[in-house]
């Protein structure tokens, strides 16, 4: 087994483990491997482990990764982790399945535009810069209730729930989960049960991220490990 496969077994076995810990079903957690910065091959060595599900950070990237030959695997589920521009969503318009980074609701508007030509619907969750660094993008929690609100009315786009990239500072990181927990209970009350998703916790954070309801977790370097860049 070369050492994707290894590391992927060992993630999903600490998945295991950790929904079991916080009394969930392995399975209402879904991993994301990102693959950012690595190459086809390396995807093409995770999808031969089984692994569906990929987070890539740059639009450029991606659409090399698209329309190179390497990937053999059609039915893999692309997802959007990165900051995205308004004028670079067409471009992955096409082909996301979800897009965990709509910090305004304009991005939504830009993005239905695309999808909207290609008679397709777009999931997107919302990002909460929920530990308020400068450094990071995301709505303010207090803003996420008027920015759902509107991002909901845009056609060929389907709100389905919040993102977040926790405090690098382990001791804080309980609590910022905890408040996208508590955040994401209060769309649902608001909006409805069609609000479903939450997108937390990476290589460091991940077991945090499940007890605290995690839907998504997106893991890096604990499959592919460290990056250049
Ligand atoms: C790079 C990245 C990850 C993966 O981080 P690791 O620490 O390598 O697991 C997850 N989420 C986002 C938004 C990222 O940019």
């Amino acid at each position: 087994m070369n050492h994707i496969a290894e590391n992927l077994n060992q993630i999903r076995a600490e998945i295991a483990e950790a929904a079991v810990r916080a009394r969930r079903q392995p399975e209402e957690i879904k991993l994301i491997a990102v693959s950012k910065t690595k190459p086809a091959t390396d995807i093409q060595a995770a999808i031969d482990a089984g692994q569906t599900r990929f987070g890539e950070n740059y639009v450029q990237e991606l659409i090399e990764k698209w329309n190179g030959d390497e990937l053999v695997s059609s039915n893999i589920e692309w997802h959007f982790i990165g900051h995205l521009q308004s004028n670079k969503a067409k471009f992955i318009a096409e082909k996301i399945s979800l897009v965990h980074t709509v910090d305004k609701a304009s991005l939504a508007v830009e993005l239905s535009k695309h999808t909207a030509k290609l008679g397709r619907t777009v999931a997107v969750l919302l990002e909460v810069n929920i530990s308020g660094e400068d450094s990071k993008y995301g709505l303010r929690p207090a803003e996420v209730m008027r920015e759902a609100e509107a991002v909901m009315s845009v056609p060929n786009i389907e709100l389905k729930g919040l993102m977040t990239i926790a405090s690098p500072e382990r001791e804080k990181v309980k609590t910022q989960f905890h408040a996208m927990q508590k955040l994401l209970a209060d769309l649902q009350q608001h909006f409805g049960t069609g609000i479903t998703e939450l997108s937390m916790g990476m290589s460091g954070d991940f077991d945090l991220a499940i007890e605290s309801g995690a839907t998504y977790i997106r893991i890096g370097t604990a499959i592919f490990g460290e990056r250049s860049r």
